[in-house]
């Protein structure tokens, strides 16, 4: 039997984004739902250090996750164990979202926070060697390759920080980037090149992942894309930061977006689906860190606020400077 639930607010994801949004619409004292598929932290989790939340010189990325969801919690939002499969406006302006058990949450509005999924490369072999040299997260598997040689490919702010990381584990981290330049930022660019444990293979394309007969990674093929050469590079770890594609699969219809598939929102952060709000990494916009993360969210909680405001009295709420909310 299908089980229906009923809140003043559904948040999709507990990354930064929604557990900030969590906490402010708890704070509203709305019925907040917050369905997560995993644990809370989102990309947190796969970050080990950050120096850039204000606030904190330094504070380890498991532990500010810890401390958002305390947080939020502290605010009566509930957490549910849920992957959220579709979510849906229906015809009387409210929203279903269905997990993948078949259970229904229904609201007047959403926050959809539910970040990007990891791009892969599409080699042969990646899939084949996943979680067996494989992977997409250097805090969880980093330790898996003590005194190792590794590599890892891309050449963003994470390819070029995890990297780094992974150095405290492994005997050598190749960094395997198909540009002459790296498009990371320049501190983390700096620490790399100090760091006597990486060397760049610059130009290069990894092509395929090779393994031994004990079902482990075992070599990258490698193809120089000036010169054409190609030759094998010996490895038993294979970390891949080359991206993320926004997580919008579960909204049911057509919604505005930009070129990369990330989400238009106006500045309330309201999509083009009314009642339905975006916040964070899925989101349209220069830059995704937790700062911008937690910014939208604030925004996009309060701005929920006043749409079920305007809904309950059947009327549209102009905030000063913006464009008020049709219901
Ligand atoms: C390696 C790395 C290092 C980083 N370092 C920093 C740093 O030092 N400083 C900084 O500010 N930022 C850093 N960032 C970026 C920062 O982590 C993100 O910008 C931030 O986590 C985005 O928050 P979010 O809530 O939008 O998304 P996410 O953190 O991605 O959270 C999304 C959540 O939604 C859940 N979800 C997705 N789909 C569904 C579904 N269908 N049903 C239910 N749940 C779902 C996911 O499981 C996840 O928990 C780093 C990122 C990476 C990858």
């Amino acid at each position: 039997m299908v089980t229906r639930n009923s809140y003043d607010v559904i948040i999709v994801g507990a990354g930064p984004a929604g557990m900030c949004a969590a906490l402010y619409t708890g704070r509203s004292m709305l019925r907040t739902v917050v369905l997560e598929r995993g644990t809370p932290g989102g990309e947190l989790l796969n970050t080990e250090k950050l120096d850039d939340w204000i606030g904190e010189k330094s504070i380890l990325g498991w532990e500010l996750a810890r401390k958002f969801e305390e947080h939020a919690r502290e605010f009566g939002a509930e957490f549910v164990t849920a992957n959220v499969s579709r979510v849906t406006r229906l015809d009387d302006g409210t929203f279903e979202a269905v997990t993948d058990t078949g259970e229904v949450y229904s609201a007047p509005a959403v926050i959809l926070t539910a970040g990007g999924t990891p791009v892969k490369l599409g080699i042969p072999g990646e899939l084949a060697f996943a979680g067996r040299g494989v992977s997409y997260c250097a805090i969880c598997d980093g330790a898996f390759f003590r005194e190792q040689v590794i590599a890892v490919v891309g050449g963003g702010d994470a390819a070029v920080e995890e990297a780094d990381f992974l150095t405290r584990y492994a005997s050598k981290v190749y960094v395997i980037h198909r540009r002459e330049a790296f498009r990371a930022s320049r501190i983390l660019q700096e620490r790399l090149f100090a760091n006597p444990k990486i060397e760049v293979i610059w130009n290069a394309v990894a092509e395929e992942i090779t393994g031994d007969s004990t079902g482990l990674m075992n070599a990258i093929r490698l193809r120089d894309v000036v010169t054409e050469d190609v030759r094998m590079l010996d490895a038993t770890g294979c970390f891949v930061f080359i991206g993320f594609r926004p997580n919008t699969g579960v909204i049911d219809g057509h919604f505005d977006h930009d070129e990369m598939g990330y989400i238009r929102t106006d500045a309330t952060m309201q999509t083009s689906i009314p009642g339905l709000f975006a916040a964070g990494d899925l989101r349209s916009q220069l830059t995704r860190q937790v700062t911008t993360a937690v910014g939208d969210a604030t925004t996009a909680a309060i701005a929920v606020e006043k749409y079920l405001k305007a809904r309950t009295e059947g009327g549209v709420v102009v905030p000063q400077g913006m464009g008020g909310y049709a219901v």
